[in-house]
């Protein structure tokens, strides 16, 4: 006489039955009863899938298809290609990689996003500096307007040491 499990046996074995984790003495109890028991192979079944599914989501989570040697090529020469470093032929590998590979289209996307921010934190640098620099012509004009005296008070030093050697020329020839 056969063994037979209890439904609520089967139960509470289907998860180890459907990751093959019982002995083949029991796994074969197990599949007896579900050949004969409709009610405990709809539970199978649908555990059975619960457990492809989530295997499933795991190996897409480690094995993502884009992640090829071609797109960790494009990851490491992403940089230069932004700058602008490479050939031309080397140019339009890393676009086609970038078209033909979403991965690598969003680390393109992502580092220009990065660069437009630097860039634009740049410009307002260069506008702070420019106002600086307007701010320094000011000053640098309001300079030259105080110094503008400084030519004329050379000049009447000048003419007055021209005079003082003109008088004591006319003083000396009249004199002596
Ligand atoms: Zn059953």
């Amino acid at each position: 006489m056969k063994y037979q499990l209890s439904c609520e046996q089967v139960t509470a074995l289907l998860s180890f039955y459907a990751e093959d984790k019982l002995s083949t003495k029991l796994a074969r109890y197990v599949r007896e009863h579900l050949e004969q028991c409709p009610e405990c192979m709809e539970k199978y079944i649908k555990l059975k899938n619960m457990i492809g599914n989530f295997i499933e989501t795991q190996n897409e989570e480690i094995e993502n298809p884009y992640i090829t040697k071609q797109y960790e090529d494009f990851k490491s020469n992403l940089s230069a290609y932004i700058d602008n470093e490479l050939d031309d032929l080397e140019n339009i590998r890393l676009k086609k990689i970038a078209i033909s590979n979403p991965l690598a289209r969003q680390d393109l996307e992502n580092i220009y996003t990065f660069k437009k921010l630097l860039h634009s934190s740049f410009e307002r640098t260069k506008n702070e500096l420019k106002t600086d620099y307007s701010k320094s012509v000011l000053s640098k004009l309001q300079q030259d307007k105080d110094s503008k005296q400084d030519p004329f008070i050379k000049l009447s030093i000048m003419f007055f040491i021209m005079i003082t050697c003109i008088v004591a020329g006319v003083i000396l020839i009249l004199y002596f």
